[in-house]
This record gives C-alpha cells, sequence and structure tokens, in this order.
C-alpha cells in the first residue's frame, strides 16, 4: 500500500541551507553568535519566520505553523535525535515531534504555546500526575514541578480541550540505561523526590541532582542509546513524496486506531483533572513549590 508522505523538512529546508547550517554546528562560537547565523541563514534563503526562543543547545523557530529546532552543536544533535525517538513514547504527554535530519541538525514538531506563570501554578497536579506515569519508565531532567522548568512545558489546545505537556524532553531517558544507581553500592536505583526536580537515594539518603547523573553519561553511549532514526520512520528525499506504508511507523502517523487511542488518554486525563478539581481543598502542596522557588 502507497501512501503520500509531506516533508516540512524538504519543503522548506533546500540542501544549501542544510549544508551551511551544518558548517554553524561544527563552529566555535558562542551561541548568541550561531543564533545571529541561523537567523541571517534564513533570511538568505527567503525562508518566513517567527523565533521561538534559544535553549541551551537548540533554537526554537515557527516555519509555516511548525516548531522547527535548529541544533547550535552536536549536542544539541542529539537533543533532536532523543525527542524524536521518544516523542512517540511519551505522546500525548509530549509534543509530537514529526521530522528530524539523521544527524539531528533540525527537527519539526507541533507548535505548542508555552506555560505562562500563571499556567504553572494552575496546573501543578497535572504535571505531578504526569510526571509519576512517566516516571515508572523513564528518569527525566529538566521536567520537574519547579518555577525554573516552566518554559519546559505548554498547554495543547484541541477540540479535546486544553491539555497540557511537555515541549522539551531531550533529557529523557529509558530507566533500563542503567546509570541512575547511587554511588553507595552501585546497585540501589534512586527515586525522585515530591517535585521530579532531584533524586534521592533509599538506602543512604544522598540527594542527587540530575547534572550530577548526566554528566556520567558520555555522548558516545546517549548516542548510541538513541541509534539510527531512520530505522525508526520513513525516509524521505523530497517534500511530496509516496512510500510504500510500514505499519510499525503509524504511531507517530494520524491513523485511525492512534487517534482513537490518543483520544481515550486525553479523556482518562480529563477525568483525572475533574477528580483533582473536585479534591481541590483536599490538597495543599503550596508550601512544597515556595521551598523548590528559593533555588
Ligand atoms: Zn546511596
Amino acid at each position: 500500500m502507497l501512501k503520500t508522505i509531506k516533508s516540512l523538512l524538504m519543503e522548506f529546508i533546500p540542501y544549501e541551507l542544510y549544508s551551511d547550517l551544518n558548517t554553524v554546528v561544527d563552529m566555535h562560537v558562542d551561541n548568541s553568535v550561531k543564533e545571529i547565523g541561523i537567523k541571517y541563514l534564513l533570511t538568505k534563503y527567503n525562508i518566513p519566520y517567527t523565533s521561538l526562543g534559544s535553549g541551551t543547545n537548540r533554537l526554537g523557530i515557527l516555519i509555516g505553523g511548525y516548531a522547527f529546532k535548529f541544533a547550535y552543536d552536536k549536542a544539541g544533535c542529539i537533543d533532536n535525535r532523543r525527542e524524536f525517538k521518544y516523542s512517540r513514547l511519551l505522546y500525548p504527554y509530549a509534543i509530537k515531534v514529526y521530522e528530524c535530519f539523521p544527524n539531528g541538525l533540525i527537527s519539526v514538531s507541533e507548535y505548542i504555546e508555552v506555560f505562562t506563570e500563571e499556567d504553572f501554578w494552575t496546573y501543578r497536579e497535572p504535571m505531578k500526575n504526569i510526571l509519576t506515569e512517566l516516571s515508572s519508565k523513564y528518569l527525566i531532567g529538566d521536567v520537574g514541578i519547579i518555577k525554573k522548568n516552566l518554559t519546559n512545558w505548554g498547554v495543547r489546545h484541541s477540540e479535546y480541550g486544553d491539555q497540557i505537556c511537555i515541549l522539551d524532553f531531550a533529557y529523557i531517558y529509558d530507566t533500563s540505561f542503567g546509570t541512575f544507581v547511587c554511588s553507595c553500592d552501585n546497585i540501589t536505583m534512586l527515586e525522585y523526590d515530591k517535585t521530579f526536580s532531584k533524586f534521592i537515594c533509599p538506602r543512604c539518603s544522598k540527594v542527587h541532582t540530575f547534572e550530577d547523573l548526566r554528566s556520567r553519561i558520555t555522548r558516545k553511549l546517549e548516542s548510541d542509546e538513541i541509534g539510527d532514526i531512520r530505522d525508526l520512520s520513513y525516509n524521505v528525499t523530497s517534500a511530496m513524496q509516496d512510500v510504500e506504508y510500514v505499519s510499525q511507523y503509524s504511531d507517530i502517523d494520524d491513523d485511525d486506531d492512534d487517534i482513537i487511542e490518543n483520544i481515550e488518554k486525553i479523556k482518562e486525563y480529563e477525568e483525572y483533572e475533574k477528580e483533582m478539581e473536585e479534591q481541590k481543598d483536599l490538597f495543599d502542596y503550596h508550601p512544597m513549590y515556595e521551598n523548590n522557588d528559593a533555588e
């Protein structure tokens, strides 16, 4: 069965621009300089864009209604590849990443409005719910319920209602990665604190930051764990292309089964939110957040 695929990367990023952007990734200059360079190139190639903001290793740019993440460096390339791989496992709790160059230079995802400070306070309970569910399978950094992470969360406005989701999940690792054990015995798995922003050893009570744990992983190890992302999806070379349908790639497509599954998830989520709303007075997590905001 043939299926027509539309590629935004192929539509908006000509080969010459791809090549110039790879040169930017290899340059040894500050990201602020690279940001100017990337924007200069987009203007040079007549691509209408709006800046979404600069992160640690990547630049967010809105093109044609979609969020393009441009890697500043090799670490940013790995971040894009990681998000491409994990998007299909985390959706609808994370943004949907539609496309990514095999080397991770640029990824394309749905555009979701970033949290306001008010959203952060409003959605603490649903955030906690999502992180509780995800933390049983993954170790996640930079999305815990502390104010400095609010730009890593957003609100998806859909016909099924508003739903929060994670915008940046480059720091997510499958627990089978095995690096997240305490140094006291090299066996005990670390546990999250209440805000999902720190890790505590249940054996010796030592507190670890995500950065401590992440620094144990080399870029080579990370890259090997992600593997070749071309094995995860259709590979196209033009803006519109017919490909042979592959069922295991369909979890990122809008195919019927997935839509039904996602609606179910959203329904569950809405029921949970309603329940939370009803029980609101019973919960008072506020002091915990106040403490963490002091950081
Ligand atoms: Zn320990």
